[in-house]
């Protein structure tokens, strides 16, 4: 079973605001996409996605995204999402898989620039290989980041997210701290809350 398949079978589209994915058209053009998603769940986390051979590969980064090269941001790895989960925004009943508010808090597309011995590594091996090397194109987040697993060859084994030390490098920015509206709404995790209930 694939991951995709387990991800649809624990939720009822029926039930929830939620892009059914049987409607398939891919949310990117020719580039991939990237999507990190302020999600308000039982302990807030952002959900960190790349577009990787069609599905969201997925970690959950409890303090998100860094701007500092110095620190290592644990990221935990979760299942693959449909790529139309990107563009979701809103509010996911509580006894629901993936409850809680859901905010776009960064998207854009992203190039895979990793290599060895001067051959670029594709986006599913690096994957694979727990290394993967990325220059992101967001609203708020830009430039190289690092995503390398920790440990072994374990696939359940936890993973760091590491800015790169580039121009666009920035150990005084703060942007979990101080960017804390939607890219696609403009609203605050407060508002999206708040308009969910009223729906
Ligand atoms: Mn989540």
């Amino acid at each position: 079973m694939s991951s995709q398949t387990s991800y649809q079978e624990k939720r009822n589209l029926e039930e929830t605001p939620e892009p059914d994915s049987s409607s398939s058209e891919s949310a990117s053009g020719n580039k991939p996409t990237f999507v990190i998603q302020k999600h308000d769940a039982s302990s807030l986390h952002y959900d960190f996605r790349l577009e990787i051979n069609g599905s969201l590969k997925s970690w959950a980064v409890p303090k998100g995204p860094s701007t500092d090269p110095s620190e290592k941001r644990l990221a935990i790895p979760t299942e693959d999402h449909p790529l139309e989960y990107g563009s979701f925004e809103g509010v996911i009943p509580e006894d629901q898989y993936g409850g809680g508010t859901v905010m776009m808090w960064d998207t854009g597309s992203y190039e895979n620039i990793k290599t060895e011995d001067g051959e670029t590594v594709s986006a599913g091996e690096c994957y694979e290989n727990g290394q993967i090397e990325v220059a992101l194109h967001g609203e708020k987040i830009d430039g190289g980041y690092v995503l390398v697993r920790t440990g072994g060859n374990n696939s359940d084994d936890n993973w760091l997210l590491i800015k790169m030390d580039d121009g666009q490098a920035d150990a005084r920015r703060n942007p979990t701290g101080t960017e804390n509206k939607s890219v696609k709404s403009g609203r605050t995790m407060e508002q999206i809350a708040k308009e969910g209930q009223d729906e």
